[in-house]
């Protein structure tokens, strides 16, 4: 199976408006309609912070907002797992683990 090197395709506005569309245009988080006009943009996110699976399970209708804060989320703990790869969390196995 090759994995398309894309990061988004160019079928991802029709996926993301799909989404959108089920979410009846409002923020899946916090209710807040899509409203160009006051700035509130409704965007879709990736659930497991990877842009390449774009599984219908895996997206939701997120207003900027809201999906700021799962970014926030996401990436404190990815870092936490990167973290755990280089062992410094591993210190009292110790087992010593070579990052790739
Ligand atoms: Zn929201
Ligand atoms: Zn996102």
């Amino acid at each position: 199976m090759s994995i398309d090197k894309k990061r988004y395709g160019k079928d991802w506005n029709l996926i993301a408006n799909k989404v959108k569309a089920e979410a009846q245009y409002k923020c899946e988080e916090c209710g807040r309609p899509n409203s160009l006009k006051k700035g509130e943009r409704l965007t879709v996110h990736h659930k497991d912070g990877n842009p390449e699976n774009n599984a219908r399970y895996n997206l939701e209708a997120l207003c900027t907002r809201c999906h700021l804060g799962k970014h926030k989320f996401l990436q404190a703990q990815y870092q936490y797992t990167q973290k755990e790869e280089q062992g410094q969390l591993n210190i009292s196995t110790g087992i010593k683990q070579t990052p790739r």
